[in-house]
């Protein structure tokens, strides 16, 4: 772990010493979180210097996970294009803010989570007919967030024919939207559903995401101590109801339904590698072996028969959540594009006990989707059940050139 704080060096020492939790005898601990200030339903601050939404929600149940009570959190405006130079400088803990876990970002920031799987759309005005997926752009002006994952793929993919203003939030771009000076804001369906709650008359979301975005909580990079204990904050979160409890307050009421929680894991700068006491015993190799093969053929069944019962849901969650194809809401483009699963080692790690290691890629993915389509490293675990060896969990990440 890196101890930058002494060899920072430029920030104000008090911003420094305001960012980081600390305890003596006589102070409680206290953190301060980055977090969007505008963002209806994920995170706005409120009139009395409270914010709210999920972002919030998750962001304090973190806190209170690692010890820190809501009112010892100090709250910090992060847009978009603020949020790595925010963790850098050790100016604020962590960020919670609609912070899509990236390959580029990861070279200059850690995430833990996801805690939240979204897809950018568009939000049009409500009588706009002209505007029904992003195809449908060219000659239009659209609106997006400075530093976004949203600009990067509306000016790699869609920049030829669309014009594109960027601004440094997305309310900025919504009230462009709402005097006519601009034809789309393209974000994040969350938090375009949000906005068009607001002004229902006037607004709505096109409804036909084209990524996939994992939100994750941002940590200065390489700190993985801070970021292994917000993913098992955020992996309570979800197990005692408090995520779905927060998605019910703060998401569902502007109609959006959000994906099922995601599969929560620490991504690969965190993992651990295991030992190899045993070489694999022949009847395990088979079993990992089929399961690609049936995962290849999309035999189903066959692929269930191997999963222990207690897993079979949470394996179905991360095969829907990896597996873009099977999301209804992208539309037929997708729906043609295959994939193939190879296993790249087994760890016998005892006698009942065993990891795969295994690599998934797309196949024929139209290049306007292959953004959604990654390459999916994950790690399986397999436990012999009476004789039987079975898949009893699968953690997966993307890996992106
Ligand atoms: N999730 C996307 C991103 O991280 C878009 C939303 C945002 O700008 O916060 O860039």
């Amino acid at each position: 772990m890196k101890h930058s704080i002494l060899t920072v060096g430029l920030a104000s020492g008090l911003m420094l010493a305001a960012a980081c939790a600390y305890r003596t005898d006589d102070t409680p601990w206290t953190f301060t979180i980055g977090i969007k200030f505008d963002q209806p339903g994920l995170s706005v601050m409120g009139e009395d210097g409270v914010p709210y939404g999920f972002d919030v929600d998750t962001a304090t149940y973190i806190a209170k996970y690692l010890g820190v009570e809501a009112e010892r959190i100090s709250w910090r405006e992060a847009p978009s294009n603020r949020r790595e130079e925010l963790l850098e400088r050790g100016e604020v803990d962590f960020v919670v803010a609609s912070y899509s876990i990236t390959a580029d970002r990861q070279k200059a920031v850690s995430f833990a989570g996801p805690y939240l799987l979204a897809g950018q759309d568009l939000l049009v005005r409500r009588d706009e007919a002209g505007i029904d997926r992003p195809e449908a752009l060219d000659g239009r002006t659209i609106c997006t967030g400075e530093g976004s994952t949203s600009a990067d793929k509306i000016k790699r993919d869609f920049a030829t024919d669309v014009l594109v203003t960027v601004e440094e939030t997305y309310s900025i771009c919504v009230d462009e939207l709402r005097a006519g000076e601009i034809d789309a804001v393209s974000t994040d369906d969350v938090i375009l559903a949000g906005f068009a709650a607001q002004h229902p008359d006037e607004l709505r979301v096109v409804g036909r995401p084209f990524t996939r975005e994992r939100y994750g909580v941002g940590v200065k990079k390489g700190d993985i101590g801070l970021q292994r204990r917000i993913t098992h904050a955020i992996q309570a979160m979800i197990a005692d109801g408090a995520w779905d409890r927060a998605v019910a307050t703060n998401i569902e009421p502007s109609g959006y339904r959000p994906l099922p929680a995601p599969m929560v894991f620490n991504p690969p700068d965190a993992r651990t590698t295991t030992n190899n006491p045993t070489s694999p015993d022949p009847a395990l190799v088979a079993v990992v072996e089929q399961l690609a093969a049936t995962a290849n053929a999309r035999q189903w069944q066959s692929f269930g028969a191997l999963v222990c019962p207690e897993a079979q849901q949470a394996v179905d969650a991360l095969l829907m959540q990896y597996t873009p194809q099977y999301d209804g809401r992208i539309g037929p483009e997708v729906e043609e594009a295959g994939f193939t699963n190879t296993i790249t080692g087994i760890t016998q790690t005892g006698p009942d006990s065993a990891t795969f290691l295994a690599h998934e890629s797309f196949t024929d993915v139209p290049a306007k989707y292959r953004q959604y389509f990654k390459d999916i490293d994950y790690t399986g675990t397999m436990a012999r059940r009476g004789g039987t060896w079975k898949l009893c969990s699968l953690a997966a990440d993307f890996v992106e050139p």
